[in-house]
Formats: structure tokens, C-alpha cells, sequence
């Protein structure tokens, strides 16, 4: 089974070509990132502008680089939600309107349950069930995988989510956008012990994060510089804050490991493709003899190939979408 998959729910337009669930034969990604450093964050209507111009093209070559043509397609994979409005709807018109013209069923994808999918594609004995931490730009969540489709929230952020908090991090100590791989870099450069930032703990959701006390207590502690006239060494304060996240990231992940006695676990979405993290959780994994996995980098942030595994098992299971389809800004995972 042959699907196209497309996913333009931020600022990522993107098409690939997945065979069988977990083959990737192609994997386009036109990134808006340098229009949007500009402005020091997505601006969703250049967003969605962008995508516009972009997603033909992008379709095009993801089908070109898999030597296959619109004949060959068996099913459409669209991300319909969560995320920008505007940005969605290039995706699911497109889709649809390739589904209309071609006749090929179309199946609409939650762009989370893409994230998860995600490690479908270089494990391939990587079965459900296991346990999930998704950690992107909009969403913390610890997750049960039940079975393909079938998930179990076990616990998510209060407030920020762990991207958000690296991007404004990130921010207020003048590295700029995006957050995440920047602080990643100077953070080599940093000590993570340099100064003791909060790790929050949430007294009525064992699973549960918060990121917001994090992100104040480093404003406050630039703040404090500034007005004493110390500087601030970005490095230090980069790799202490991602010292925090990661060990609260890792220690709600290993309380859920005992609990429900999971043997298997893995993370997606973009902050998954940070080493520190990686290398904290693959410890942790290890100690513990649970089988640890993570795409690869070009898998955890947004791409297409991710929705076109997740599209795989929702057409397996039946899924079909009508002309009908919309976008849903804030669908929740595990809604249809
Ligand atoms: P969502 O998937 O929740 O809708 P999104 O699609 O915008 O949000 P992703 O593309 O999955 O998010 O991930 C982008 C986020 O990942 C950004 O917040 C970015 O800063 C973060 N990120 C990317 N690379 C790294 C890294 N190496 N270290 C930490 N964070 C990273
Ligand atoms: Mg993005
Ligand atoms: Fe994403």
C-alpha cells in the first residue's frame, strides 16, 4: 500500500511517498524557518501564505524522488489537526482536491499520533504497546500506546509546553528562533550545574509537567544580572535550564515505567532530537533494562513521512475521510 502523505500544520510544508507503513521512499520538507527568525517566531498568516506556494512543488518532488506517479497512490494521509488554522487548510484542500480529481481515498491524520508514529520507521520490530513522551512545540504528553491508533494520556503540561519553554528561553537570552537546536549548541559550550533551576513537581498529577515556574525563574535570574551589572553567560544559563527540563522529562517517564510496568519507550517530536535528552533517557532506560527508542533527528521535528505511517495504520483499521474533511485546530489525541 502506497500513501501520500502531506503535513502543513505549522511552519513545515511537506509531502512524502510511505510504503507499508514503515518504508520511506521519499521525504520532502520546505522549512519556513528563515522567513519566520525574522519576525522571532511562526507568523501563521506568512505561514500559511508560504505553504500555498510551496506545496505543489513539494508534492511534485516527493512523488518524483519515490519513481512514482498519482497512479500509483493508493490512499492520501493529510494532517487535518491540531495546529495553525490557515496552515492546516492548504494541506487538507490540497488533499482533497487530489483525492477528488484521482479518485484515491483520503484519510485525515492527527499530527501527534504522526509524531509517535514516527519511531515506526527505523525500528521496525517496534510494536505497541508502549510508552510515549511527546515532546514538540505545543505539546508535553506521557502517553500509553495501546495498540496502533489507541492511546492513553497519562499525564501533559499544565502550561508551556517543553519546545515553547526552549524557544522562550531561548529568546530572552538573545539566541533567537528557533529555541531548541540553538540551545542545544551553546549548551555544549555551558556547565548544566551552574545554577540550580526549579523542577517542578505536581502534587495531583504525578504525570503531569510544568514548564512556566521554569521559564520565570530563568527571566529572573537575567534580570537579576541586569540590574547588578553581571553578565550572562549564555552557555551556562543554556545548559542549566536544559539540564532542568531534562530531569524532569526524565524522572515523570520512569515513574510511568514502574507504575505501569511498560518495557518499551520512546519519544517523538522535536525536542526529541535533542542529544542531552536522548542520552539522559537512553541512561535511565538502560538501568532499568526497558528497551529505549527515538527517530531520528529529520523524524522528530515535522515532516510528512511520520503522518504517512500513521495514515497506514488508520486505513488498515478502516479510516476513511470524506470531502467533508476540515481542519480542527484543537483536536485532542485519540478523538476521530
Ligand atoms: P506540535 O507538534 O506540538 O504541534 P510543532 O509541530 O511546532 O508543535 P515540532 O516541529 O514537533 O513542534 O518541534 C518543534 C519544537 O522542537 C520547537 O519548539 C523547537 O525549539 C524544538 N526543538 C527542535 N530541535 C530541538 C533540539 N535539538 N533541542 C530542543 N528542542 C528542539
Ligand atoms: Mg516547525
Ligand atoms: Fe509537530
Amino acid at each position: 500500500i502506497k500513501i501520500l502523505a502531506i503535513e502543513s500544520s505549522c511552519d513545515e510544508t511537506a509531502a512524502a511517498v510511505v510504503v507499508n507503513g514503515r518504508d520511506v521512499r521519499s521525504n520532502v520538507i520546505s522549512s519556513q524557518i528563515a522567513l519566520h527568525t525574522l519576525y522571532g517566531g511562526v507568523v501563521p498568516e506568512i505561514a500559511s501564505r508560504k505553504h500555498i506556494e510551496k506545496i505543489n512543488q513539494v508534492i511534485e518532488q516527493a512523488l518524483s524522488d519515490a519513481s512514482v506517479t498519482l497512479d500509483d497512490i493508493d490512499a492520501i494521509g493529510v494532517t487535518y489537526g491540531p495546529g495553525l488554522v490557515g496552515a492546516l487548510l492548504v494541506g487538507v484542500a490540497e488533499a482533497k482536491a487530489i483525492s477528488y480529481a484521482k479518485n484515491i481515498p483520503l484519510v485525515g491524520v492527527h499530527h501527534i499520533e504522526g509524531h509517535i508514529s514516527a519511531n515506526y520507521i527505523e525500528n521496525k520490530e517496534l510494536e505497541p504497546p508502549f510508552l510515549c513522551l511527546v515532546v514538540s512545540g505545543g505539546h508535553t504528553h506521557l502517553v500509553k500506546v495501546l495498540d496502533y491508533g489507541k492511546y492513553e494520556i497519562l499525564g501533559r503540561t499544565r502550561d508551556d509546553a517543553a519546545g515553547e519553554a526552549f524557544d522562550k528561553v531561548a529568546r530572552a537570552i538573545g539566541l533567537g528562533y528557533p529555541g531548541g537546536p540553538k540551545i542545544e549548541k551553546v549548551s555544549h559550550e555551558g556547565n548544566p550545574h551552574a545554577m540550580e533551576f526549579p523542577r517542578a513537581k505536581i502534587e495531583d498529577g504525578p504525570y503531569d509537567f510544568s514548564f512556566s515556574g521554569l521559564k520565570s525563574a530563568v527571566l529572573n535570574y537575567i534580570n537579576g544580572c541586569n540590574m547588578k551589572g553581571i553578565e550572562v553567560v549564555q552557555a551556562d544559563v543554556a545548559a542549566s535550564f536544559q539540564k532542568a527540563v531534562t530531569d524532569v522529562l526524565v524522572g515523570n517517564a520512569m515513574k510511568a515505567i514502574d507504575e505501569f510496568k511498560m518495557d518499551k519507550f520512546a519519544i517523538a517530536g522535536g525536542v526529541a532530537s535533542n542529544g542531552t535528552l536522548r542520552e539522559a533517557m537512553r541512561e535511565a532506560c538502560e538501568k532499568k533494562g526497558v528497551k529505549f527508542y527515538h527517530p531520528s533527528p529529520i523524524f522528530c521535528t515535522d515532516n510528512a513521512a511520520m503522518i504517512g505511517v500513521a495514515a497506514y495504520y488508520d486505513f488498515l483499521a478502516g479510516k476513511r475521510d470524506g470531502l467533508d474533511l476540515n481542519a480542527i485546530p484543537n483536536l485532542k489525541l485519540g478523538e476521530r
